[in-house]
């Protein structure tokens, strides 16, 4: 391997702390950390292991509207609770706590280093486990991100020139950065979700295809709950990988969401590591330079698990089994019992899976008639 992978890092992502009831935990990013250092995924020669940086103010108004801005940092300072509904901050979801806004901007300042390492500092792939907030609007919180730390990195690269494709596997559609780029040729922005039906953002339809320039540069695939592995390779079969050929971008930036996996609380889908192992290798297969960036994961040992071999495929390292010794006794003291790197194969039901399947050839249908000709294609 001759080109560095740039793995970005702070021990301050695990420092703050959204609250005892949220379902977000810091302390998965120190788990996620543990497991691939104990790995010995940080020490070699390829690896850049670079401490995360603030984002700048100004590259944040990029995209966020400056009263948004001054509004999160005044709260993040005050020692009293606030709230402004109009932002969506200081909601349930969204909660304004101590540092919040260097918290968002440390986020941001890791996805735009991420960026930096793989254009001009010859990375082939960074990682950035604190990114893919990928809910956040231009003035407004949103699902758990107040900063859209990829909308503000693609719009650095869209500044150099560059066309970008955006992949997001989360469990909940990248709604925040498929706004960002709707009209936007310059952006392909591909979701693959649970559908909105009854699930948060409830948008991410095959129908939302962008509008006026950037119309079939926005694409949705949404899966009904239960859909397991094979229908999740199937889409990026007919979808992600035509359109991504058809598109040739000069980068990827991947939202690399673990809450699609069957163990999460928040969501209802039936993956397993596989289709995390499936899409990594898909992406670092592509060639492309490529920007990887973390995302939603409520159980924290799915994400440890996820994001390590995540980053093993990155550094063209096939993880063993077994979780090393002293993870072990880390998981153990958090109460879990779990002794594997990889789920077990998993099948959904056969009803919920032929339901599930019908459902996505008719959003495949949807995707092949109206989106694949404005690309050339079928
Ligand atoms: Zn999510």
């Amino acid at each position: 391997m001759t080109e560095p992978r740039a793995f970005i890092y702070s021990s301050r992502f695990s420092q703050f702390s959204y609250g005892l009831e949220h379902p977000f935990k810091g302390l998965r990013y120190r788990l996620a950390f543990e497991l691939i250092e104990e790995y010995g995924l940080l020490s070699n020669p390829a690896t850049r292991l670079i401490e995360c940086p603030l984002a700048d103010e100004e590259d944040l108004l990029s995209f966020h509207r400056p009263d948004y801005l001054a509004a999160l940092k005044e709260f993040s300072g005050d020692a009293t609770p606030r709230a402004n509904f109009f932002y969506s901050l200081g909601d349930a979801d969204n909660p304004i706590f101590p540092g919040v806004y260097e918290w968002s901007r440390l986020v941001c300042g890791g996805t735009l280093e991420a960026a930096r390492q793989v254009v001009d500092q010859g990375c082939r792939v960074a990682f950035n486990m604190a990114g893919g907030w990928h809910h956040a609007h231009a003035a407004r919180a949103s699902g758990f991100s107040y900063l859209n730390d990829a909308v503000v990195a693609i719009n650095a690269l869209v500044r150099r020139g560059l066309r970008v494709a955006y992949v997001d596997i989360d469990a909940h559609h990248g709604d925040g950065v498929q706004e960002a780029f709707y009209s936007d040729p310059r952006v392909l922005t591909i979701s693959l979700h649970e559908t909105g039906d009854d699930f948060f953002p409830h948008t991410g339809y095959p129908d939302e295809m962008g509008r006026s320039e950037g119309l079939g540069f926005a694409v949705n695939v949404p899966f009904q709950r239960h859909a397991d592995d094979r229908l999740f390779m199937l889409a990026f079969e007919r979808i992600v990988a035509p359109l991504l050929s058809a598109y040739a971008p000069d980068v990827l930036v991947t939202q690399m969401g673990v809450d699609a996996l069957r163990a999460d609380p928040l969501a209802r889908l039936e993956l397993t590591t596989a289709s995390i192992e499936f899409a990594a290798r898909f992406f670092l297969n592509s060639g492309l330079p490529w920007i990887a960036l973390g995302g939603g994961g409520y159980n924290k040992f799915n994400v440890a698990r996820g994001w390590a071999l995540l980053w093993g495929i990155i550094q063209g390292v096939e993880l063993p089994e077994g979780l090393p010794d002293h993870f072990m006794e880390t998981l153990a003291a958090l109460g879990f019992t779990h002794r594997r790197l990889r789920d077990q194969p998993h099948r959904a039901q056969d009803d919920d899976f032929c339901r599930a399947r019908r459902a996505l050839e008719r959003s495949f249908a949807v995707l092949e008639k109206n989106l694949f000709p404005l690309h050339g294609m079928g």
